[in-house]
């Protein structure tokens, strides 16, 4: 009955393109002493039972109690290693999601985490956090940026702790700066009815929309820029273009593109580069590319052209949807933001965090 549900429920929230993108948000829900936690890289809208691991709850909380390595790579590390050696000897080949921890730490039967471009417009915006406080009063809590993995657990922990203590109830609705958000119930129609609520409020605040009606088409100048981008990037490499009516506008100058020049969410690193490039011409774009290839080691992946709309350049076709629609998102987050005092950024520190952390890390891509 309990696996049922948290099926049914990861399925249905993970087919909902507004919820979830490219694998990302997790669920999980606790049977007794048993955690069962979705796998990593496995997509909520296709999850079976067989996509769920089964940890230890006990031996997940006695995580939380130690005392691990100052050293960012020595600490995941050994966070790790314990988080594996709490899977049920059953599910040895299975790995638990990386926010596996977090899970954990609700007492409430079933947990969902999501990403949704909405409600990060909120968690990524310069009055975030006074406005989720006027939307949800003192019941939805609020965790600013920190390293993920476990520093995030232990900041979690510690503010449902105070939660508890100051209003005697477990939190059950908990939004992550620039990233996310986590909400727990003891059914499946609480966590509905809190999501919808959540959503409810935010939308009622909005003053605007995106706009992804088409816009600008492929014409001449696309092709041109296509041709440069072939020639830099070499074989290999699939290129999209995006010129809806809201990528245009972001495209009009550097200035309009400034929101989306660095990234929200950890999402935005991992799949669209931490940074791409905006650049006035196909001529221009030669420097531009080299530039960014020099100062930051790699390629990008999202090009914004001027007076156009932008391309996603990837190694494979997969990619460059993956990257497009992930680039799509960051202009929600953009556009909402808007309503909530004008974007904000992860600290440059946290990107340069991640993007070190994903490239030699567990998670590399898919896996959330
Ligand atoms: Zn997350």
């Amino acid at each position: 009955m309990i696996q049922e549900t948290l099926t049914r429920f990861s399925n249905k929230y993970g087919s909902d393109g507004e919820l979830v993108l490219a694998g990302g948000g997790n669920t999980s829900a606790k049977d007794g002493g048993i955690l069962l936690v979705k796998g990593s890289g496995v997509p909520l809208a296709a999850i079976d039972a067989d996509g769920f691991v089964k940890m230890d709850r006990v031996k997940l909380a006695h995580i939380m109690e130690k005392d691990y390595p100052k050293d960012d790579k020595e600490r995941e590390a050994a966070a790790l290693d314990d988080l594996m050696a709490a899977r049920l000897p059953s599910e040895r080949l299975k790995r638990p999601s990386v926010e596996t921890l977090l899970h954990n730490l609700f007492p409430q039967r079933y947990v969902l985490h999501l990403h949704p471009a909405l409600v990060n417009g909120l968690t990524c915006s310069a009055n975030g956090e006074e406005e989720a406080q006027r939307l949800f009063g003192g019941g939805v809590l609020w965790i600013r940026p920190c390293k993920p993995g476990y520093v995030l657990s232990k900041i979690c922990r510690d503010e449902m702790d105070e939660h508890k203590r100051k209003t005697g109830s477990d939190a059950a609705v908990m939004l992550l700066q620039n990233h996310g958000i986590f909400i727990a119930g003891g059914s499946e129609e609480e966590l509905d009815d809190r999501l919808s609520n959540v959503i409810g409020k935010i939308q009622s605040r909005l003053t605007e929309t995106p706009d992804f009606s088409p816009f600008t088409a492929e014409n001449n100048l696309t092709k041109r820029f296509r041709e440069r981008i072939d020639a830099l990037y070499g074989k290999g490499f699939f290129t999209l273009f995006e010129g809806s009516r809201q990528a245009a506008d972001f495209a009009k100058s550097v200035c309009d593109a400034a929101p989306l020049l660095k990234p929200f969410t950890p999402d935005h690193i991992v799949y669209c580069g931490a940074h791409p490039v905006f650049t006035r011409s196909p001529e221009a774009l030669d420097a531009d590319f080299l530039s960014c290839k020099s100062a930051r080691g790699y390629a990008p992946k999202i090009i914004i052209a001027e007076g156009l709309g932008f391309f996603a350049v990837s190694e494979s076709k997969k990619n460059s949807e993956t990257a497009l629609l992930m680039f799509k998102d960051a202009m929600k987050i953009a556009v909402y933001s808007k309503s909530f005092g004008g974007p904000l950024h992860m600290q440059d520190d946290l990107t340069d965090f991640i993007i070190n952390w994903e490239a030699e890390s567990y998670r590399s891509g898919q896996n959330n």
